[in-house]
């Protein structure tokens, strides 16, 4: 499989958290085609099994859900106020296409503007802050009345999902909103095929889970019971880090807590040995499914890895190494 063509595929599938159904189905077609052993749990989350060598029970996990909004309420002028999923850097929303996606399967394509959108009439066009108090979604229909986008099905709680932009460059660059953390999951079914191409029957008992409430704090809550877990997710980029978009990050402490000790040096020690490009970081701003795994009371020993992934939460990007390095260390870590 390529990953970045099967993450291109993914990411093309609206999927902000809460309404993962669709990307699910697909992923979900995409197990049975592999004759792979899976389940979706009561809150959404896709969850595959694979027997190991023997009994310890390994789990990984990757997040389908995204960032995007919901209709707050629709204004007088026919224009949409919205409420944000997840913590995007709403600056960047500014002027991205959209879809609202109505609780009776309708879709309709908007803009993110702010309200001092044009530059020839609003003093502050350029300098209004970008926040949801000053911003709407102007929809690509003929509507100036509250009524008149009431008749069309759209009201208060419809999803908002943006437009991902996913472009790949011919020298390895993939670039696209929510490669955090579609490009992970990517990854993870890169590995299944790996690991089915080459006969690879694991050392432990394999749990992956794709997690589906991530940006919004509770994705990987509540899991099956797992002796450890590895969440595969962007490593962050900027400031005084390590990391860049060719290399696959371990993380040693999040904002909520430390990874686990032996875990994340067998992570760092494999990928020396491995001879691949990685960085050790802390992420000063970040949590992720193995945090909500603990939070949720889970007896887990944590750990934390994923592709670098270039100026997260606004227009992403990673490159094809950064790829190449996680899966190799996964593959690796798999087999030690
Ligand atoms: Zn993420």
């Amino acid at each position: 499989m390529n990953t970045l063509e099967f993450a291109k595929k993914i990411l093309a599938i609206p999927s902000p958290s809460g309404y993962t159904k669709n990307i699910i189905e697909f992923l979900k077609q995409e197990c049975a085609s592999k004759h792979l052993d899976h389940e979706i749990t009561q809150k959404g989350n896709l969850i595959i099994r694979l027997k190991g060598q023997d009994r310890y029970r390994l789990g990984l996990s990757a997040h389908v859900d995204t960032l995007g909004a919901m209709v707050r309420s629709i204004s007088a002028d026919g224009t949409l106020k919205f409420s944000g999923i997840g913590g995007p850097l709403l600056p960047t929303y500014d002027g991205e296409y959209c879809y609202v996606m109505t609780r009776d399967g309708q879709t309709f394509t908007g803009t993110f503007l702010s309200n001092a959108p044009a530059a020839h009439v609003h003093k502050e066009a350029r300098t209004m802050a970008r926040t949801e108090e000053n911003m709407h979604i102007r929809l690509d229909e003929i509507v100036k009345t509250k009524d008149d986008v009431k008749k069309l099905g759209i009201g208060p709680g419809d999803f908002i999902a943006l437009d991902p932009k996913i472009v790949i460059t011919p020298n390895g660059f993939i670039k696209s909103r929510f490669l955090d953390d579609k490009i992970s999951v990517a990854i993870l079914f890169s590995l299944l095929d790996h690991l089915k191409a080459n006969n690879i029957i694991p050392k432990h008992d394999l749990t992956i889970i794709i997690s589906t409430y991530e940006e919004v704090s509770h994705g990987a809550g509540s899991i099956p019971d797992l002796d450890e877990m590895i969440a595969v997710d962007m490593g962050c980029i900027g400031e005084d880090l390590s990391c860049t978009e060719y290399d696959v990050s371990i993380c040693a402490k999040d904002a909520f807590s430390p990874y686990d000790f032996d875990v994340t040096n067998r992570l760092v020690n494999l990928a020396k040995e491995l001879k691949l490009n990685y960085v050790l970081d802390i992420y000063p701003m970040y949590s992720s499914d193995v945090s909500a795994a603990l939070r949720g009371g889970n007896d887990i020993k944590g750990g934390l890895i994923g592709p670098g992934v270039s100026a997260s939460h606004g227009m992403e990007r990673s490159h094809s190494d950064a790829v190449e390095n996680t899966l190799k260390l996964l593959i690796g870590y798999l087999q030690a």
